[in-house]
């Protein structure tokens, strides 16, 4: 059995609430490695260091990392700091490569947790070790390919797991430069509830200004933990200068986050919760109810329209009950693009449903 958690480490800090990873987005140099260091620790919330020294970079002529001359200053990091240090991994040789200079955990990257070959090498070289490996969302939204990536580094038997959600690619514009879709982390935490789901708002947001409100957003969430890029001069960054804070501004915003519990032992709190939970319950039942006789309609509708030769899509149907509901829910104070997309997905079953109608027995007139 997989123990998807950090707390071992976690403990070791001896602070309870989520786990805070912090530090720049590359190793530049070792003055600049030990000066962030140097800021972290004074904050003393610290439970990770991280930095990159191989970086992906979208195109070439960017500065790519400093590679391996950049870990022996990431371990006087531990060793002077007292701060373990994490590293991001793209392949079985960068593995290596951590361990060889003791380095204290890895993360799996976005753009290699996209392809399973180099998860699955990544994870093959990991048999027999014991440090923790965290892995962040692919850059696609799909979440099956996330929890395939974790599936194989659980398989190779590493027993500190950790997720870390980072954002999404997206060619729509946001204000995000990876649109967060906190519902694909939502339904990670849903599949895998032991699973520690670390927020990384600096990738998501890619600017300083968003980063505490992200930041409190993923505590909203009930998600373990943060990891935030930190450099002593943001703006001169050798990479991600537009999202990096100073420690003191990662101060000012640990400080200021909300850390909200994930449940209560108060029995006053669990009745009232249940209480309104039952009322919740018989809600969604009569919810229920109320669309399996708009389904027996809609079958009414769709043998009528099949024995009638008449298309099953009617487009002004479909406006004049955009329009009436859309009216009727605003009035219940309801939000307008809530009502839309359940009216779209009512919509798509009827659809489907009339569909099937279609083509699941001859109708009256062709039977003729
Ligand atoms: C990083 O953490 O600096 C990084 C490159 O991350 P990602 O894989 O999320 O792009
Ligand atoms: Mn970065």
């Amino acid at each position: 059995m997989v123990n998807y958690s950090l707390s071992k480490l976690k403990n070791k800090a001896n602070r309870p609430g989520p786990l805070l990873i912090a530090g720049p987005c590359s190793a530049e140099t070792e003055d600049q490695v030990l000066l962030t260091a140097q800021g972290l620790q004074s904050l003393g919330q610290v439970d990770y260091f991280r930095a990159g020294v191989w970086k992906p970079r979208t195109r070439p002529n960017s500065f790519e990392g400093n590679g391996e001359i950049a870990l022996p200053w990431l371990k006087r990091v531990q060793d002077e700091f007292n701060l373990p240090v994490m590293v991001e991994i793209a392949s079985a040789d960068h593995l290596e490569r951590c361990l060889k200079y003791g380095i204290k955990a890895v993360w799996i990257g976005a753009r290699t947790t996209v392809n399973p070959f180099t998860v699955q090498e990544i994870a093959d070289a990991l048999k027999g070790t014991d440090i923790p490996v965290l892995i962040k969302n692919p850059i696609n939204p799909d979440l099956k390919l996330w929890i395939g990536a974790i599936e194989r580094i659980a398989g190779a038997g590493v027993k500190e797991i950790a997720a870390i959600h980072r954002g999404f690619q997206s060619y729509d514009n946001t204000v995000y430069r990876y649109a967060p879709k906190w519902d694909i982390a939502i339904e990670l935490m849903t599949e895998m509830p032991d699973l520690q789901v670390i927020c990384d708002p600096s990738h998501i947001t890619g600017k300083r200004s968003m980063i505490a409100e992200t930041s409190q957003k993923a505590m909203d969430l009930g998600m373990h933990g943060l990891m935030i890029e930190t450099h002593p001069d943001p703006d001169k960054a050798w990479s991600d200068a537009s999202q990096q804070i100073t420690p003191q501004r990662l101060t000012e915003i640990w400080s200021e986050l909300r850390i909200r519990n994930h449940s209560s032992d108060d029995p006053v709190f669990s009745t009232e919760l249940d209480r309104l939970r039952s009322m919740i319950d018989s809600i969604d039942e009569e919810l229920l109810e109320g669309i399996a006789k708009r389904m027996r309609l809609i079958e009414r509708v769709g043998n009528y329209k099949r024995d009638n030769n008449i298309t099953i899509f009617q487009p002004q149907r479909l406006s004049e009950i955009r329009e009436t509901r859309t009216n009727f829910g605003k009035k219940l104070k309801l939000e307008e693009e809530f009502i839309r997309k359940i009216l779209k997905d009512l919509h798509d079953e009827s659809i489907r449903f009339q569909t099937e109608i279609l083509y699941s027995s001859k109708s009256a007139k062709q039977a003729e």
